[in-house]
């Protein structure tokens, strides 16, 4: 499926202090009534850096939402709450703010700018929306962000666990590509050069783990543009196979099965490095990235429970139906646990 329209963010600042520049951000676009959402306990976090901005340039807040859920029948309950003179929605905080705001302003066709707070996977600048629908978590479609303004500084306060799951989302453009271009090769689906190359090219962080450390400014930096790139690569292939493939899929059956479901893109990372092996494909590339940066020595000290994680591993390939990866193969599966009982890394991060 061609994707015959490209939204790409208009608004796209990256750095420090930009919290509080929104306000001059908002007025230059002529934005002037504004609906809020954040996440539960982040505005007291920002409040100090967000109100004064907004107030030099009067703009006025008409609608707030502090947002703890992400039922899909809450959000399109709370877009017809949003007063109509709304000229823009902004949702400021982790995963659950963004993504009930992304489809607020969805449905009510209006602009969006993401502020995450806390960079634990690519959905604060993707064109789906993760939400429950009747119970379930699932990805929906709704359209890209207007704007994504990251503040690092307020990303660096983050706990460790969004780092690393943000780290886990990042690496799995590599098993994501490897899948995507072989369902290509196969005949089962087009392949998009350029969003392709995009992803390809989001992963340049990779060759930065000998240099920089994650606790670095300049990581996070890196990693909120490379997980930016990765949300406009989705836009541009019209699906999220650059960005998710078979290490998505076990993340995805991971929600369903396990009794302690770890956040996104710690599952995908677990996964990544797995899938990299079943593809035969830079799995020492992934191997080394995720222990310089200590990701797997993170997940070490509170490894997936193994029966629950074989469990997923044979619900994965189920999760999508007419949807080619490395799962598809019949070997896979076998060799997954192999690989399972006999790596050394994967026994002390399985259990
Ligand atoms: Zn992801």
């Amino acid at each position: 499926m061609y994707n015959n329209e490209i939204n790409i963010p208009s608004l796209l600042k990256i750095g420090s202090g930009k919290i509080a520049k929104i306000g001059k951000y908002l007025i230059d676009r002529n934005y002037t009534k504004i609906a809020l959402f954040f996440s539960d306990g982040i505005e007291g976090l920002v409040a100090d850096k967000l109100y004064p901005g907004l107030e030099k340039y009067n703009i006025s807040i008409v609608h707030k939402d502090i947002i703890s859920d992400i039922n899909i029948e809450n959000a399109v309950h709370t877009a017809f709450k949003i007063p109509s003179e709304t000229k823009v929605l902004l949702g400021i905080g982790g995963g659950k703010a963004l993504d009930y705001g992304k489809y607020c302003a969805h449905i009510l066709k209006l602009p969006y700018i993401t502020v995450p707070t806390s960079v634990s996977n690519d959905g604060f600048c993707s064109p789906n929306t993760s939400l429950l629908v009747a119970g379930k978590r699932k990805s929906v479609k709704s359209t890209i962000p207007y704007g994504v303004v990251a503040d690092i500084d307020v990303i660096e306060t983050a706990p460790k666990s969004s780092l690393y799951s943000g780290i886990g989302d990042t690496i799995s453009k590599i098993t994501a590509l490897w899948d995507w271009k072989q369902s290509f090769v196969k005949g089962f689906e087009y392949f998009n050069d350029f969003a392709g190359l995009m992803a390809y090219n989001s992963l340049d962080i990779i060759y930065l783990c000998d240099k920089l450390k994650p606790e670095d400014h300049e990581f996070k930096y890196r990693m909120v543009n490379s997980l930016v790139l990765s949300g406009i690569a989705m836009e541009i292939a019209g699906s999220s196979r650059p960005a998710s493939g078979s290490e998505h899929l076990i993340s995805h059956a991971l929600d369903n099965v396990l009794t302690d479901s770890k956040m996104h893109g710690l599952q995908v990372g677990i996964a990544t490095y797995l899938c990299s092996f079943l593809q035969n494909n830079q799995h020492e590339k992934v191997k080394d990235f995720l222990l310089k940066t200590g990701f797997l020595n993170f997940i070490e000290k509170d490894p997936v429970n193994k029966n629950e994680f074989i469990k997923a591993l044979q619900l994965a390939p189920s999760i999508k139906q007419n949807y080619y990866t490395v799962l598809s193969e019949k070997d896979s599966f076998d060799k997954a646990i192999n690989f399972i009982e006999t790596d050394s890394i994967l026994k002390q991060i399985i259990k």
